[in-house]
């Protein structure tokens, strides 16, 4: 099995600490993306969703994994499972810096994830020391305008999935 660390970067603007509402290890934060076979190169045509609160047995290996799944074409079974606790809010610096910060740790067996796609559930600390939830990325984006000048801006998102040895 192989471990992919999905690292997420983006430009940030009077806003810092990007992450999942309930921190990086929220139980109930979607992520979504393709899976390539990793036995005939089928690429699944919709992102499929995994999240830490739905785990079953794994069907071959010790604990529990949170997704098998059966390729369309060569029909043979794969799986996708989170390790929590590796993932670090991505911060003003380090998009300054133009550094990505680790998110989810992810086993796969069978398959490669591609194609990461950010979607709602985001927070943000707001530089006046507020949090802000809810944030919606599905859109590619977050501008929120406030009332006194200093507008809070995600923009450019990227994401990678880097093997981990
Ligand atoms: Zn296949």
């Amino acid at each position: 099995m192989v471990k992919f660390m999905l690292k997420i970067a983006a430009d940030l603007e009077n806003l810092t600490n990007l992450q999942p509402q309930g921190g990086c290890d929220d139980p109930y934060f979607s992520y979504l993306f393709k899976l390539k076979c990793g036995n005939c190169g089928e690429m699944s045509r919709k992102e499929i969703c995994v999240s830490l609160d739905y785990a079953v047995r794994h069907p071959w290996a010790k604990g529990t994994t949170n997704l098998i799944r059966k390729c369309k074409l060569c029909e043979r079974y794969g799986t996708v499972t989170m390790i929590s606790g590796q993932g670090k809010p991505l911060t003003l610096e380090e998009s300054e810096a133009w550094k990505y910060a680790p998110l989810m740790l992810f086993e796969c067996s069978g398959y490669e994830p591609v194609d990461y796609v950010f979607g709602n559930g985001w927070k943000v600390d707001i530089q006046d020391g507020t949090e802000f939830e809810g944030v919606d990325l599905s859109r590619g984006n977050l501008a929120k305008y406030g009332e006194e000048g200093e507008c809070p801006m995600i923009y450019n998102l990227r994401s990678t999935f880097d093997v981990v040895w």
